[in-house]
């Protein structure tokens, strides 16, 4: 692989600040980042925001944070500067003016009508693609292309150039919707006499119906799986695998881990598809990895304050161990944790409907309220047998009493265990539960 004198592998990430932080853009980032950590090389965020109308500093700030929750850091760019500085292209306009007066004094640009356009050179042009090989343009098929409009502000191809020049990258690793544009830019960089740098074209990434991903297929924003409960060590190990393989079936990879086993040669050329499913795997599998106190402080960065599971240590890790298995995402808990802290604040009206609008169900509820009010000790087999018990005697299906001590609990239909979750509830709450929907379908049956 090409690498500059110092033999120090350059990367960077070159966002152009329109939107906030695409997953798309993520993996890219990431690929970038690994390469230059596997490789004792350097990583650079660049913020492409020529485009004046078009980008926004909130984007800028978005796309900060995006890489930062996802651990990606960058060895120069914005905040902390680096060598290169500026790296806000809209901070660079005077070196691409400088660049095109270059290439137009060696005429190998032209004006026209205000514009500076690069004068294609006949022949061919050519670079090797380490995802999909050697690939070979006619330059007959490009037109002079604009390099500095007459606004004086530079196109993309002219100003990713020169920055790249600039910037001692060695390594252009970006979406595979870039390969067109890269004949333009291998001719550039002839123009000024450099050597291109090696090129890594990376497939986008589809929905599960091969579109390109979007909006349509759910969430693109890396911010929002945030949002909705993911953690940024699956994200990144989930966005690592859109694309790029370690040749054999581990998946379940650390940040540590992959930056041992990245490279170029892993990245396949056919599309990678964002499996939402298999997201939810790896979330699934990060969160069995936490332990109950490092679970317990991402539950309260996602929401600061909403319970209190330090309070008892036995208790919430006897809460979390049923719950477990249950969630995948942060989020789940939030839901899931609702009924160990608060009241349910209404009862699923399907579930009254199906499982208690039988007449008596209300003395039925009271009836176990009053058999859990004695029964000890106040254990899972104890409450199971009681509320078999009382079944019997009153010649109801155990399952019709089971579904409304759900509905007392949680107000829900489905559950973790209901007798482990009695016992974590503890004998006062079951019973005002109970109470509390027994009332409730006494005094309107039909809600
Ligand atoms: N600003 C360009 C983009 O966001 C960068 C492309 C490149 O990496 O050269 O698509």
């Amino acid at each position: 692989m090409t690498v500059n004198n110092s033999g120090v592998p350059r990367l960077r990430f070159a966002p152009s600040p329109t939107g906030y932080l695409h997953v798309g853009g993520a993996r890219t980032a990431l690929f970038n980042w690994l390469y230059a950590r596997r490789h004792g090389g350097v990583f650079v965020l660049r913020i492409e925001d020529t485009d004046v109308e078009r980008s926004q500093a909130e984007m800028v700030t978005g796309i900060l944070d995006g890489l930062r929750w996802l651990g990606i850091d960058w060895d120069e760019g914005p905040e902390i500067g680096g060598p290169h500085a500026p790296y806000y292209q809209s901070q660079r306009l005077d070196r691409y003016r400088a660049a095109a007066r270059q290439l137009l004094d060696s005429g190998q640009a032209f004006e026209d009508g205000g514009a500076i356009r690069f004068k294609v050179p006949p022949g061919k042009t050519s670079f090797a693609d380490s995802v999909h090989g050697p690939i070979e343009f006619d330059n007959e098929h490009i037109e002079s292309f604009v390099i500095l409009r007459s606004d004086t502000h530079p196109t993309y191809h002219l100003s990713v150039v020169v920055d790249d020049i600039d910037m001692a990258i060695t390594h252009v690793v970006r979406g595979d919707d870039h390969i067109s544009n890269t004949p333009k830019q291998v001719l550039l960089y002839q123009a000024f006499g450099k050597t291109p740098p090696a090129f890594a074209h990376v497939p986008l990434i589809m929905g599960a119906d091969k579109q390109r991903l979007s909006k349509r297929h759910g969430a693109t924003s890396v911010m929002e799986y945030e949002t909705l409960g993911y953690l940024p060590e699956a994200m990144v190990n989930f966005l690592a695998l859109l694309g790029w393989g370690t040749g054999s079936n581990d998946e379940l990879l650390t940040k540590d881990e992959l930056i041992q086993r990245f490279d170029l040669d892993g990245i396949s050329g056919g599309n990678a598809v964002f499996n939402t499913e298999k997201l939810d795997w790896f979330n699934h599998q990060y969160l069995l990895k936490l332990t109950d106190n490092e679970l317990t402080s991402r539950l309260q960065a996602q929401r600061p304050g909403a319970w209190d599971l330090g309070k008892d240590a036995a208790w919430s890790a006897r809460v979390l161990a049923l719950l477990r298995p249950r969630c995948k995402r942060l989020t789940d808990y939030r839901d899931q944790l609702a009924p160990f802290f608060v009241d349910p604040a209404s009862y699923d009206a399907d579930g009254v409907k199906k499982h208690l609008s039988a007449p008596g169900m209300a003395a039925h509820l009271a009836a176990l309220k009053d058999a859990y009010a004695t029964v000890a000790p106040f254990d899972e087999a104890s409450t199971e047998q009681a509320l078999r018990a009382l079944a019997d005697a009153r010649g109801l299906k155990a399952a019709a009493l089971i579904h409304g001590t759900r509905l007392a609990m949680t107000g829900r239909m489905v559950s973790p265990g209901i007798f482990e979750m009695l016992v974590l509830l503890g004998r006062d709450r079951v019973l005002s539960r109970l109470d509390a929907l027994a009332t409730h379908l006494a005094n309107d049956p039909t809600s």
